[in-house]
């Protein structure tokens, strides 16, 4: 469950804005490009979205407030998310994980699980399968609903590896097959090399 989500210089929250979720249904209500997708977007790139599409940007520095008439650009994007983990759901032994991601205009990132410097891959692999990954529908944006409806058998099925728990597993079959193959590869150049010599 989130718990609060925090932003600085993200999109068009300039000064430090703090979301407190409470139990039950959150709804955001406002006029037309006031920033509630921007809302969802902050949550989406502190989850780990690493793709500028989805979040309706052509760059990493779209996210980082571009300023106003009255106020500057801002230099860096700052999103902190607060979860409940008193269920264990994230397989972390903390009652509450928060989760960090910066980005500096100078292109440089920073991301904290529980306010330790960590990689995008560890936050990512913490949410694979719980549900709440970047590439998950637990954020359904407008015009995705057509998308799922329309999406292939095949497409379908990713979203049903992801619900039951599978691919996290899938993922690191994945990468494990990446490195036989390298570690075979080198083998081979090994063996040449090897021939070469007698
Ligand atoms: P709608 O109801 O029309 O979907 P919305 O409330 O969801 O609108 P958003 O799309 O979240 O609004 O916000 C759009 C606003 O965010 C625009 O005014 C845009 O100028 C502003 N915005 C987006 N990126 C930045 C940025 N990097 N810096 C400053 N403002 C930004």
């Amino acid at each position: 469950m989130l718990k609060k989500l925090e932003l600085v210089g993200f999109k068009s929250f300039p000064e430090k804005t703090t979301f407190e979720l409470s139990d039950g249904i959150t709804a955001v209500v406002g006029p037309n490009g006031c920033g509630k997708s921007n809302i969802s977007d902050a949550i989406r790139w502190v989850l780990g979205e690493h793709r500028t599409k989805p979040l309706r940007g052509e760059k990493m520095e779209d996210f980082i407030f571009s300023g106003t008439q009255n106020k500057k650009a801002m230099n860096m994007a700052e999103v902190t998310l607060t979860l409940d983990n008193s269920q264990g759901h994230l397989g972390l032994d903390y009652d509450e994980v928060t989760i960090k991601r910066k980005y500096y205009r100078s292109g440089d990132s920073e991301y904290f699980l529980n306010k330790t410097p960590c990689r995008l891959k560890d936050i990512q692999e913490t949410f694979m399968d719980t549900g709440l990954g970047k590439d998950t529908y637990s954020i359904i944006s407008q015009g995705e609903i057509d998308k799922i409806l329309s999406a292939s058998p095949y497409e379908r099925r990713y979203l049903f590896e992801e619900a039951s728990g599978i691919l996290k597993h899938k993922t690191r079959k994945q990468e494990a097959l990446k490195r036989l193959n390298d570690t075979e590869h080198n083998l081979s150049r090994v063996s040449d090399v090897i021939e070469e010599l007698n």
